[in-house]
């Protein structure tokens, strides 16, 4: 059976089963180390270790779903994880949404400045761009106590990020983001704590038994000196995260180009060699995201050649020949509301909504891109349907063949070949559109190079390299199509004009 086809049969059953009731997944953002931080593809932190100590004491699976921290807390509102933790801090306005466990830290909020620029008190950061990552109590400080928009970004690294690359004048962070953002550059610095929080776990409201054994969990690791030993062993691991390449010695008389080279290389192997703690290197992130880019893309392909070839079949069964009225104006109802959403808020409302409770996020993927791009291919299948000459159509009847029969063997075949270069066109939007699915957690070859921008603050080589990727899988996959289409255009894979 082919890919799409299971996609679809597995997503039927998934809705009628029960929602997985005896596993407990936690939400959170990888890019906060010690709390929660990637090692190779696996989530680990003192946030993770709390949480399956909590999943422990239930007898319930552990899973960790990687977000946006933005996501986090809608993700257990809205069912889709049972814990929040991912370094959050309790707040009045988050507390309408959700219940916090008891804190399990104590820690604050810093400016990283510039040191040629010392920071001297907040009148100093009014009217300056000020980074901070998105949904954070950073971000309301900017709101709230200097009144003025941020310059939000997904992560506190991609805030710091930017400053180095001189786009914002300070980063406001959380102190162990802030610490690790200026790990290694001596010309940034920290101030003191400009706002003093605590960290807390997460659960969705009337959830009484879990808070309950979430407040036993942190009260007994606290008690037993666990926590003391993950925050230290965390930290310990999460400092080495940014270590450079080794030291090479440089011979002092090198010249520009020569230094390029050498910044270009250290690079290089801190990007995509360098092993990390459990042995993998950084540019695993790449291949395997390569391989959720082409699985998603192509399985949407091919779904959505599916759906697009029966709605453009009944949509102009109907309008030539007044067939199908029902399944024509099911048709156009799915056309309109698929075309006239964005593709990024289908996909959320099929994770969050849809499809809640599907595990596999790459199925999720698969039926909401297939499902979207069908759409587009039906109305370019069903203008090459128009333009085949009625004439064939009653040739083919009077040969005594069925309506389906002649539409499948002597239409479409002509009319794919006619709108090839359009359905082609298509295929690479859909191909380069998959680069959203870090928006659900999966990891494809975009959030790869995300990821590893997150972890070395390098901008230019995890991007351009990502880009390359992309360019080389759209131009292999151009070239691909046009060797079928001149395939079909001088071989007998023509019906009508094939006297085989
Ligand atoms: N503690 C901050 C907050 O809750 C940021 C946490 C994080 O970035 N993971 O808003």
């Amino acid at each position: 059976m082919n890919k799409p086809l299971v996609a679809v049969l597995a997503a039927a059953f998934s809705l009628c089963l029960a929602r997985g009731a005896d596993s407990l997944t936690m939400a959170t953002e990888a890019t906060f180390p010690p709390y929660e931080f990637l090692r190779g593809q696996e989530v680990v932190g003192i946030d993770v270790e709390l949480s399956r100590a909590v999943a422990q004491k239930l007898g319930r699976e552990f899973r960790v779903e990687n977000m946006d921290f933005d996501s986090v807390i809608p993700a257990v509102v809205s069912g889709k994880a049972q814990l929040a933790a991912s370094g959050i801090t309790i707040t009045e306005d988050r507390k309408k949404n959700v219940d916090f466990s008891i804190p399990y830290v104590k820690t604050g909020i810093v400016v990283v400045y510039r040191k040629a620029n010392p920071y001297k008190g907040a009148a100093q950061l009014k009217g300056e761009k000020i980074g901070v990552q998105s949904g954070t109590t950073s971000e309301n400080y900017v709101l709230e106590q200097l009144k003025q928009e941020p310059e939000r970004f997904k992560t506190s690294a991609e805030a710091c990020a930017a400053m180095l690359a001189g786009r914002c004048a300070f980063v406001i962070a959380d102190v162990d983001p802030a610490k690790n953002c200026v790990k290694g550059n001596d010309d940034l610095a920290l101030s003191d704590f400009i706002s003093s929080e605590e960290y807390a776990i997460a659960v969705a409201k009337g959830q009484a038994e879990l808070l309950a054994a979430v407040n036993e969990v942190i009260a007994a690791a606290r008690a037993d000196g666990r926590l003391a030993k993950w925050a230290a062993d965390y930290k310990a691991e999460s400092d080495k995260l940014k270590e450079g390449a080794p030291a090479v010695e440089k011979p002092a008389e090198k010249g520009a180009i020569a230094k390029f080279w050498d910044a270009v290389c250290d690079d290089f192997y801190l990007c995509f060699l360098k092993p990390s703690a459990d042995g993998s290197v950084r540019g695993a992130y790449l291949v395997r995201g390569l391989g959720v880019t082409i699985e998603v893309a192509f399985s949407a392909i091919v779904l959505g050649l599916l759906v697009g070839f029966l709605v453009a079949v009944v949509r102009s069964s109907h309008d030539k020949y007044g067939y199908f009225p029902v399944l024509n104006a099911l048709s156009k109802t799915y056309l309109t509301i698929v075309r006239g959403t964005p593709m990024v808020v289908q996909l959320l409302i099929t994770y969050y909504i849809i499809l809640r409770s599907v595990e596999s996020k790459e199925l999720i993927a698969i039926l909401a891109f297939g499902i979207n791009s069908g759409a587009y291919q039906a109305e370019i299948l069903r203008a090459g349907i128009t333009s085949i000459d009625p004439g064939q159509m009653e040739a083919g009847r009077a040969l005594g063949l069925g309506y389906w029969q002649t539409m499948l063997r002597i239409i479409l075949p002509q009319a794919v070949r006619n709108v090839l270069p359009a359905l082609g066109n298509e295929f690479i939007v859909l191909m380069k559109d998959t680069s959203i699915v870090g928006y659900i957690a999966l990891i494809d070859l975009a959030k790869g190079g995300d990821i590893i921008r997150s972890q070395t603050y390098s901008v230019y080589l995890p991007y351009l390299t990502v880009a390359a990727v992309y360019l080389v899988l759209v131009v292999t996959f151009t070239w691909l199509l046009g060797k079928l289409e001149r395939y079909l255009r001088n071989t007998g894979a023509d019906p009508v004009h094939n006297d085989s």
